[in-house]
């Protein structure tokens, strides 16, 4: 099961994932490709594998990508080799990525989860970009213009977690995988397995 969470920078995706990582593992982290330079503590191959132009271009020729897109003037992509590898070794993988790549994902892959999170308000959003302090101005205001146009797309979501609290937001998100890991068409072949004798359990 493919897990699509997207929402604006700094509405805190990464740090519900990571409680949620904590918590459950079965989900892994997909890691994608950027062109953006790595922040402090950022490790390469970790939060993601960043590369130069040069290489994003490559692989966007040699068809690398399941998805890739344009996010505040960079260029991010999901490889199909990050999804393969997490798929053979039986995880649930995590995409944290924008509403262009949450689409072309689900496109891919129809029966993705997609979970849209919202901040409680565009002050908060701008509070917690801003406390974060990662990023230069100019950079801040990038993504808070991009936020709105995010937060527009957030109705395409099969669901929406506002994040007020990490540990409630992170708990709704463990309720809609949990639910998810249940839905009866993921499981078209176990009525058949039970009724030949298997125990599927
Ligand atoms: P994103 O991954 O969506 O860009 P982050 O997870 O980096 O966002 O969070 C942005 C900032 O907001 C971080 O400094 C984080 O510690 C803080 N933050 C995240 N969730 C909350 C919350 N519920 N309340 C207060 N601060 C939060
Ligand atoms: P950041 O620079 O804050 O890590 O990420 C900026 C934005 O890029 C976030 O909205 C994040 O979800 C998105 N993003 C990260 N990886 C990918 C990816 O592989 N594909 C797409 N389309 N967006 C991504």
């Amino acid at each position: 099961m493919l897990i699509i969470l997207a929402g604006p920078s700094g509405t805190g995706k990464s740090t519900i994932l990571k409680k949620l990582f904590s918590e459950d593992e079965r989900l892994a982290f997909s890691v994608s490709h950027t062109t953006r330079p790595p922040r402090d503590g950022e490790v390469d191959g970790r939060e993601y594998h960043f590369v130069d132009d040069a290489t994003f271009d490559r692989m966007v020729e040699d068809g690398a990508f399941a998805e890739w897109a344009h996010v505040h003037r960079r260029r991010y992509g999901t490889s199909r080799a990050e999804v393969d590898r997490l798929l053979t070794a039986g995880k649930d993988p995590v995409f944290d990525i924008d509403v262009v790549g949450a689409d072309n994902l689900h496109r891919a892959y129809p029966d993705a989860v997609r979970v849209f999170i919202l901040p409680p308000s565009l002050a908060k959003l701008e509070a917690r970009l801003r406390g974060r302090g990662t990023e230069g101005e100019a950079m801040i205001q990038t993504r808070l213009a991009n936020a709105k146009a995010e937060i527009a797309a957030a109705p395409r979501f099969d669901y929406l977690v506002i994040n007020q609290s990490v540990d409630e937001a992170a708990a709704s998100l463990s309720a809609i995988i949990r639910g998810e890991r249940h839905r009866a068409s993921r499981y078209d072949d176990l009525p058949q397995r039970l009724l030949s004798g298997e125990e599927i359990a």
